[in-house]
């Protein structure tokens, strides 16, 4: 499958046509952003991680039943994945207190909660991606309560299938963001990425954080914490 003409960018991200109409490219790129675009830099084999950690995950996720947009890896950069419109929420999963969960409520980082928590932000720049409800959603035309229902109904399995992976090799998954997709036919499809930029990972031992929060918070060792998480997904193959 050949790329045609750009059809977007975005910030860690470009898309290209195919001469299949239901079907598009994605292209990874090393360029990071944080701090609501304020935060600009690159993190050197990003693209290619990212890349093949969320493959990896989309692949193991479908197997357990989930749908995603995941077709074919073409690249270490480049991956062939099913066209849909992104359902413009950020779906939020959190185990563990962290970032703007502890911000905004006042408590520290770290504390495992007794359940697992769900919350969306209205994926808009120019309003800063605002936190909302799913009755905000529906008054707002974002998508409709069956969309919405399963939506929340898939996030939370995304949750139960990774959490228990990543316990498997000693990461603890505090949070992640997730988008969802409408394909051509209406079916709501897992979409966008999985990886070390929309996820926070601790280490299960030592809670050394192996997540872009090293570069949103300038803690160094960022490309060391990338290759560190590769490594644990892929052993000798990362
Ligand atoms: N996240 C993301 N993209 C965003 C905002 C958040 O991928 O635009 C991820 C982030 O990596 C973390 C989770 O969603 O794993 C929760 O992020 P939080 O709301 O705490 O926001 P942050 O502190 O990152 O601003």
């Amino acid at each position: 499958m050949e790329k045609k003409e750009q059809l977007y960018e975005g910030k860690a991200k470009k898309v290209y046509a195919t001469e299949d109409p239901s079907l598009v490219i994605v292209s990874y790129k090393d360029d990071a952003t944080a701090l609501d675009g304020l935060k600009k830099g690159s993190i050197a084999g990003k693209g290619s991680i990212n890349n093949r950690m969320s493959n990896y995950l989309m692949e193991l996720l479908e197997k357990e039943g989930v749908p995603t947009h995941f077709v074919e890896e073409l690249s270490d950069r480049e991956t062939l994945v099913r066209r849909v419109t992104i359902v413009p929420l950020e779906v939020i999963i959190r185990n563990i207190s962290a970032g703007s969960f502890a911000k905004r409520y006042g408590v520290e980082e770290g504390i495992v909660f007794a359940e697992p928590t769900i919350e969306f932000s209205y994926k808009n720049d120019s309003l800063h991606d605002p936190l909302i409800n799913e009755y905000h959603a529906l008054a707002l035309g974002l998508a409709t309560r069956q969309e919405i229902d399963r939506i929340k109904e898939l996030a939370f399995r995304v949750n139960d299938i990774l959490r228990a992976y990543f316990k498997g090799l000693g990461v603890k998954l505090v949070d992640f963001k997730l988008e969802f997709g409408r394909t051509g036919t209406g079916e709501i499809v897992l979409a966008d990425e999985i990886s070390p930029d929309t996820c926070r990972f601790w280490d299960a031992r030592t809670n050394e954080k192996l997540d872009k929060d090293r570069f949103r918070r300038d803690m160094g060792g960022v490309e060391d914490a990338y290759r560190e998480m590769m490594r644990r997904v892929f052993g000798d193959r990362a």
